[in-house]
């Protein structure tokens, strides 16, 4: 039997042809490389970046060699001397996986939200809701990096491919984030909005935090695992 690898996810396919497309990441059978029988499979990594990864720090930028595709290269040009430190950075944050790492925070925390603000609903305790706002403060603050390693590791591991498994993956992390803000500010203006007739709304939005961050979980995992 042949093997096939994925180029953009690396899972790996027996078979007399490459499926017509990539059952995890979802790109088409031409994305498929043909192994060699007694060749391991490809494993992902972070992409390499000549110039940047040198231990030489005093390097000017304009030494990295043009034409690269690699996205740190361009970086790098776009940018100048700065950018090579910006770019080691990066490149730390990709290799050691700094997304699923980060992402566990906002993940371990927004279920706590939904549940407390569910029970502040039914219970009408200030305090439950309270407790929940203080959670959806320490979502907040996890965003940033959150998003920032996803967009890195986005770009680095999987060359930005735009399948329906990605651009869901983004989407659903985005409306997670906005439910997160909204439910901030909501609180903020008004302390007692479960008092209030937009009580309903204010819950319904902290219940699609949830399955939106559930969403994006649940597809990162397929991406990691690819089962
Ligand atoms: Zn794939």
């Amino acid at each position: 039997m042949k093997k096939w690898q994925c180029s953009v996810c690396k899972y790996v396919h027996t078979g007399e042809e490459p499926p017509e497309k990539c059952p995890v990441c979802g790109v088409a059978s031409d994305k498929f490389v043909l192994l060699e029988e007694d060749t391991e499979p490809d494993t992902i990594e972070a992409e390499p970046v000549a110039e940047a990864s040198k231990s030489d720090d005093s390097q000017e930028a304009s030494s990295a060699p043009s034409g690269t595709d690699t996205p740190g290269a361009a970086f790098i040009e776009k940018f100048g001397p700065a950018a090579v430190h910006m770019e080691k950075a990066a490149q730390l944050m990709v290799k050691h996986h700094a997304h699923p790492m980060s992402v566990h925070l906002p993940n371990g925390v927004i279920p706590i939200v939904a549940i407390l603000v569910i029970l502040a609903w039914f219970s009408g305790s200030q305090l439950l809701l309270q407790a929940g706002f203080i959670n959806l403060v320490f979502v907040l603050i996890s965003l940033p990096i959150v998003g920032l390693t996803g967009v890195l590791e986005w770009q680095r591991k999987y060359n930005q491919a735009q399948t329906k498994v990605f651009k869901i993956k983004i989407a659903a992390a985005s409306v997670a984030a906005i439910c997160c803000i909204i439910s901030i500010i909501w609180y903020l203006v008004n302390p007692e909005v479960l008092g209030s007739s937009g009580a309903w709304l204010f819950v319904f939005i902290n219940v699609l935090m949830l399955a939106g961050a559930g969403v994006a979980g649940h597809i990162g995992g397929k991406l990691v695992f690819k089962e």
